[in-house]
């Protein structure tokens, strides 16, 4: 039986006996109550209880030669299809492959009413300002990171001290701005200017990561369109993409539904990625897409360059137990793979659109999973929730009033 036609029960079941989730998991996943008071208390402010949104896994990812099944966190119908789908096709054609990059976290120390000789104390003890950073966060040291830049940029009125920290398996944001207030104080013994502020740039500079798929045509054909014709599609719509903004970002938007979906199911903080990639995607002065297409060797090669700003310990990550249970799925030891398993996540997805885009179009998949929705919008229940999305995609008329009036007959009325 396919995964997607067993029922929530027979999922669980399937993930004990293949030895991606404990028995003790698998007891969390269905008691559906997975946040304590206590841990909600204290996680953010002001509780008045828990909001919930589905969890899923997407199938059939190969990243780097290593099998994962990927919980995603996401309210959209069709998105965990889509990455499923793509991942099968890449899967068949190879898998994907990975190319992290370093993972530095920049921080920032700003400061003002500097003079001349303040800046050239600053320049000359940079050494000592290395050292006092280092020292600021000595375990990091022991687990292979710490400080591995320092630099000075002056701006107009302004003294920027700039530090890139090794943050390891953590996302860092608490350890940095740690590292760099307690760096600030030790800077404004050394001058007489004024520190404006510490704290970390989410601009992910640091921990860009190429992720590539090359997929042979045979797996990219329809009912009604030959492999190659639907890649020489895809690349020309990704190139579209190069030049209109508007194109781009909705490109990029489809890339984030996956991405997304992952920080949420590993507690991951989703508003700094966000502002990375956005970040990114305008580095060059235009709106770009993370990915590009093309063809080569016969095949469709799809490359994804894009921050990738995560941890895989601290933060929310090590105190939820849903964010716990998800990296024991995917078997994770390290950001830097979490890193590999999201862009090709992202891949997946992308691929997914745009060969939904340049073939059917995106409603005719989407539009079949949002059915069932719609219906529990209109009211339906049980039995009935099947029954009137089935009957919506037989009409192809995707509105609430139709999926009422689809409801009223089924009961009679
Ligand atoms: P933490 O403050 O939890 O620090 C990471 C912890 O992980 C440390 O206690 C560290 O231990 C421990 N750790 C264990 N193993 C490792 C390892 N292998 N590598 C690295 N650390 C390890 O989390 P972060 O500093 O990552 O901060 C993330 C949180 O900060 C997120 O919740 C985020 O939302 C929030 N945040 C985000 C901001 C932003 O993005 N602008 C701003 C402020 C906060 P030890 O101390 O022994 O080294």
């Amino acid at each position: 039986m396919k995964i997607y036609e067993m029922t929530n029960e027979e999922r669980i079941r399937l993930l004990v006996q293949t030895g991606y989730l404990t028995t003790k998991q698998a007891e969390l996943l269905q008691s559906r109550r997975t946040i304590s008071l206590d841990l909600a208390n204290s996680l953010s402010e002001n509780q008045i209880g828990s909001f919930s949104l589905p969890y899923g896994f997407a199938t059939d990812f190969v990243v780097d030669g290593q099998d994962y099944l990927v919980p995603m966190v996401i309210e959209e119908p069709s998105v965990i299809a889509a990455a499923s789908n793509a991942a099968k096709r890449i899967k068949n054609s190879g898998g994907f492959r990975t190319f992290p990059s370093s993972r530095v976290v920049y921080g920032q120390i700003v400061l003002e009413n500097l003079t001349e000789t303040d800046i050239e104390t600053l320049e000359k003890k940079d050494s000592e300002i290395f050292e006092c950073a280092q020292q600021a966060h000595p375990s990091l040291i022991k687990r292979g990171g710490g400080i591995v830049s320092l630099r000075f940029n002056r701006y107009d009125g302004f003294l920027e001290i700039e530090l890139g920290i090794d943050t390891v398996d953590a996302m860092g944001a608490n350890m940095v701005n740690s590292i760099l207030e307690k760096t600030a104080h030790k800077i404004s013994s050394l001058v007489s200017g004024d520190i404006l502020c510490s704290i970390l740039s989410n601009s992910g500079q640091g921990q860009v990561i190429t992720a590539e798929a090359a997929i042979d045509f045979e797996q990219l054909k329809t009912k009604s369109m030959s492999g190659s014709e639907v890649a020489f599609r895809i690349v020309k719509l990704a190139n579209f993409a190069k030049q209109s903004v508007k194109r781009a970002v909705t490109h990029n938007k489809g890339i984030m539904n996956g991405i997304d979906a992952v920080y949420l199911a590993t507690g991951n903080d989703f508003r700094a990625q966000e502002a990375a990639a956005h970040s990114f995607a305008f580095e060059s002065g235009q709106y770009q897409p993370f990915s590009e297409w093309r063809i080569k060797d016969g095949q469709l090669l799809g490359t994804l360059k894009m921050p990738i700003e995560l941890g895989s310990v601290g933060g929310a990550i090590s105190a939820l137990p849903m964010a716990q249970l998800s990296l024991a799925i995917m078997k994770i030891t390290n950001s830097k793979q979490l890193q590999s398993v999201v862009a090709a996540v992202g891949l997946a997805n992308n691929l997914s659109a745009l060969r939904a885009l340049v073939t059917t179009g995106i409603q005719a998949g989407h539009m079949g999973l949002q059915s069932k929705s719609l219906a529990v919008s209109a009211g339906a229940s049980g039995f009935e929730i099947e029954e009137v999305s089935k009957r919506l995609n037989q009409t192809k008329n995707y509105t609430i009033e139709n999926a009422k009036n689809i409801l009223m007959k089924l009961r009679g009325k």
